[in-house]
């Protein structure tokens, strides 16, 4: 049992013979010494704490140490599924002397929290890992692809080092009026929190495109920071740059604080649990949706299309809108309203979902993580949709739109359509002459 959050050392009992009883003929058995261990506490020889010590230096790191080895968390890990891994593993390593502040190890695990969810001991990896990664972050010791991010963010405000003055390009292809705030600064309902990917990467555009074809087509009254917009930067405080965070909390809430608006609407779902869970600890209280959860009540007024075929569709969960927060049935209310669409579920959905590879600093480390499994996440999970027999992969999650088309390519799996959600409803609505919603809006 955990002492002040520490294990108790074992009691060793040792003996020569053990005499065990059948419960069904009542004959005894003698085992001998080796087989015996098995009904007594488990002699760990080559042991030793000092890697605990480490993790326990920095808040939410001394989880780790409280597993017992149950073993319940390997088969649930996405990494292990390619791989090896798992916290038991983790643990193990640490515990036989390994030095997880210096390894590959550390940059492994996605904070997807599946483990979380079945582990007796409550071994917090979404925790630990931040934690433990904060520290190798302050020796110098973090993969060079993470810390041209990191550089990025700090000098750009985004991880894709982009000039934050072309945060709001991609309104132009919308072909609907698309309100920036510094330029109109009037109260609104929704403030829109495009972040990064939907700002700048081409595919992502496209969804922004559709969803404020979507919005405005539902009467929605939206707008957005533009050129005032910063990343909320939860996945660099999960790979590590706690102090990069911090400064991007401060900047992105001075910024807020400017402007009136009822509710924030993200389509991305880190910046959703930043701005639910880590704001409100620096004082930012705001109601916070993500977007499907903005659309799923309004749906049914959307116009849809009557010569849609039929198709076969499955949902990808994200982690950090699903097993993080709770949050599964919004995007499969906004799939089955669309006309022909059949939502068929992948083995590993909803709790249990599988992680494309991308959360916890995941999406800028394919690289070394590539290394060290034998596929891609998001490669095996393109698998199991193709198995399906879908024809579309419906996402809602800018990360992974790119992550599942690349991965669709190199499974040989292209027949595979990967769309946001919202591109689809916009495909499936009818428009208007201006580019919106017709009489539903
Ligand atoms: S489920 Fe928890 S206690 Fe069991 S092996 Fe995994 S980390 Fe250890
Ligand atoms: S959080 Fe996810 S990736 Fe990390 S160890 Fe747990 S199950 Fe594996």
């Amino acid at each position: 049992m955990p002492i002040a959050g520490r294990k108790e050392a074992p009691v060793v009992v040792e003996k020569e013979v053990a005499t065990v009883a059948s419960t069904i003929s009542g004959r005894t058995t003698e085992l001998p010494a080796n087989w015996n261990r098995m009904f007594e506490p488990r002699v760990l020889r080559e042991h030793t704490s000092s890697g605990f010590a480490a993790l326990r230096a920095v808040e939410g790191g001394e989880s780790l140490e409280w597993c017992y080895g149950c073993g319940k968390c390997v088969p649930v890990c996405p990494v292990d599924v390619v791989g090896e891994y798992g916290p038991r593993k983790l643990h193990r390593f640490v515990q036989r002397g390994g030095d997880l502040l210096h390894d590959d190890l550390l940059w492994l695990c996605t904070t997807c929290a599946n483990c979380l969810r079945v582990c007796p001991k409550e071994v917090n990896m979404v925790r630990v890992m931040p934690a433990a990664r904060e520290q190798a972050v302050g020796q110098g010791a973090v993969p060079r692809e993470l810390q041209d991010v990191f550089e990025k963010t700090f000098r750009y405000g985004n991880c894709l080092g982009e000039n934050p003055r072309r945060r709001a390009l991609w309104t132009r292809g919308a072909g609907v009026p698309v309100r920036v705030l510094p330029q109109d600064p009037q109260p609104v309902d929704v403030l829109f929190y495009v972040e990064d990917y939907w700002s700048y990467h081409p595919r992502g555009q496209q969804a922004a495109q559709a969803f404020a074809r979507v919005a405005t087509a539902l009467g929605v009254d939206f707008a957005i920071l533009g050129p005032e917009e910063r990343t909320v930067g939860d996945s660099q405080r999960l790979a590590g740059e706690r102090g990069l965070f911090e400064a991007l909390a401060e900047q992105v809430m001075a910024t807020l604080a400017k402007y009136q608006f009822a509710r924030i609407v993200t389509p991305d779902p880190h910046a959703f649990n930043a701005l639910l869970k880590e704001y409100p600890k620096r004082g930012g209280h705001y109601e916070v949706l993500h977007y499907t959860q903005l659309l799923a009540p309004l749906v049914d007024r959307l116009p849809m299309r009557s010569d849609l075929p039929p198709r076969r569709v499955t949902f990808h969960d994200p982690c950090y809108l699903g097993r993080h927060n709770g949050e599964y049935d919004a995007p499969r209310t906004l799939l089955r309203a669309i006309p022909g669409v059949e939502l068929v579920e992948m083995a590993r959905c909803r709790e249990n979902g599988y992680c494309c590879g991308g959360g916890g600093g995941g999406m800028w480390l394919d690289g070394l993580s590539g290394s060290h499994t034998r596929e891609r996440l998001s490669e095996r999970r393109v698998r199991e949709a193709a198995a399906t027999g879908a024809e579309v992969l419906a996402v809602c999650c800018p990360y992974e739109v790119s992550r599942f088309e690349d991965a669709a390519k190199s499974t040989g799996n292209e027949q595979l359509v990967v769309r946001d959600i919202v591109e689809l409803l916009d495909e499936a609505m009818v428009k208007s002459a201006d580019g919106g919603g017709g009489d539903g809006a």
